[in-house]
């Protein structure tokens, strides 16, 4: 687990995934409403860290990644939202992303070596990922972004974060950014030299802190006032399928839900495939929720190993709903007035999700992945009231210490510049 951890990528160019899961102690499963959800992540988190990491160290990086407040709030009878966005970029990633840093911190911590993690990212991950590392000692980060997909604002943000982190516009897409990562991974005379680790959701370790999101919601659930008898599904804003592995793992180890449903925007390759069979990729198209805008999500073969390759079986275990900005419109404004609450669009895809279900009337549950104030002039306009203040302005910015730098679409370009930042060696 730990070469999982700090490697992320293998050099043959597949995916870490453990080869068998983990037991979680029968016990734990009863006894989870009434814990807190450090406490449950502490449990999970073990199953899969145990054998390379201290327990004390384990506690100390989940208490640090869920150091922040996530309520489990009802939106209606019997309809509830897990909500993930009160950490310090707004989006749930900052779960992930400070529970890989902590983790890698560990890992790092005796080794003279520096460690390089790269990520590409059209924005959020890049912001979560430099919350998380800022100021790491040791460690230095490459965000890689599409030209034009960050503003000199938000990139400013990044490096405003610490001197350890580097905001690379890169002028490509987000496929190039990509490749070039993955190209670095494979690069088997280039880890001789740099070790180096991915930030990205491909990385094992962002799922890990997910898992225990779904057991706490479960064991809340079933303690609610109007006890839920019925099983409950759960609907999830998915863009890289992360959280949706994350909770089918939840489900191998003992989660007790009814569906778990993966909710797309109209980049809905996963969706698509559980139709057809047939994984086929289209180009980017923009939507309301620009988070989920990833036609080619890169935890689909996580997915497919956990049902055993057998289409039949994921089709068992998991569903797939798509959701157009239209709907998204009025599902936001729908719920605004029918129940008081303000969902964000990346939200509103997944509570989306829980109309299009055949039985409407069953439990469920929302993971609520963006604070709606990040898209507070699309929600206002929506609603037509100015309800939300923007709150991207209130970021502080120490100087805009540096500008973003520029990297051509190509693997050698980048691996120029990462032995160049290296040759202190
Ligand atoms: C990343 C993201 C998603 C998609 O999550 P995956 O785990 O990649 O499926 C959904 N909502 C928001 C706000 C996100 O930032």
């Amino acid at each position: 687990m730990q070469e999982a951890v700090t490697a992320s990528l293998p050099a043959d160019g597949g995916l870490y995934m453990p080869l068998s899961l983990p037991k979680i102690p029968a016990a734990f499963v009863h006894n989870m409403g009434d814990m807190s959800l450090r406490e449950i992540a502490y449990v999970t988190s073990n199953v899969f860290l145990g054998e390379d990491f201290d327990s004390s160290e384990i506690k100390r990086i989940v208490d640090n990644a869920l150091s922040f407040d996530i309520p489990l709030v009802e939106i209606s009878e019997n309809r509830f939202a897990l909500e993930l966005f009160h950490g310090p970029t707004g989006v749930f990633k900052d779960i992930g992303t400070r529970f890989l840093a902590g983790l890698l911190e560990a890992v790092n911590r005796n080794d003279s070596r520096k460690l390089n993690v790269l990520v590409s990212t059209t924005g959020n991950t890049g912001v979560a990922v430099a919350s998380a590392f800022g100021g790491m000692k040791g460690v230095n980060v490459y965000i890689l972004y599409p030209y034009g997909t960050v503003s000199k604002k938000t990139a400013s943000i990044m490096l405003a974060s610490g001197g350890n982190i580097h905001a690379i516009e890169v002028s490509g897409g987000i496929d190039d950014c990509k490749k070039m990562v993955s190209s670095a991974f494979r690069d088997k005379e280039l880890r001789e030299t740099v070790m180096l680790s991915s930030a990205n959701s491909t990385n094992f370790a962002r799922l890990i802190p997910q898992l225990a999101l779904f057991f706490y919601a479960a064991g809340r659930m079933a303690n609610s006032v109007k006890p839920i008898r019925q099983p409950f599904d759960i609907a999830l804003p998915s863009g890289n399928l992360g959280m949706l592995t994350a909770g089918l793992m939840a489900k191998h180890i003992g989660l007790k839900c009814g569906q778990l449903i993966g909710a797309c925007n109209v980049n809905n390759t996963f969706d698509r495939y559980m139709k057809s069979g047939v994984v086929e990729s289209a180009p980017t198209i923009r939507t309301l929720a620009p988070l989920m805008d990833m036609p080619d999500p890169s935890n689909l073969p996580r997915l497919m190993a956990l049902a055993g390759g057998d289409l039949q079986k994921l089709r068992s275990e998991v569903s797939s709903a798509t959701v157009d900005d239209d709907m998204i419109v009025k599902t936001i404004r729908q719920t605004a007035l029918t129940t008081g609450y303000i969902a964000d669009p990346h939200t509103a895809i997944a509570i989306a999700a829980l109309n299009l279900r055949d039985d409407k009337l069953r439990p469920g549950l929302v993971f609520a992945t963006a604070a709606p104030s990040k898209s507070a002039h699309i929600i206002n306009e929506i609603i037509g009231a100015e309800l939300l203040a923007d709150d991207s302005d209130q970021i502080p910015v120490n100087g805009l210490r540096q500008r973003a730098e520029r990297l051509a679409p190509t693997y050698p370009a980048l691996k120029k510049y990462l032995l160049s930042h290296n040759n202190n060696l």
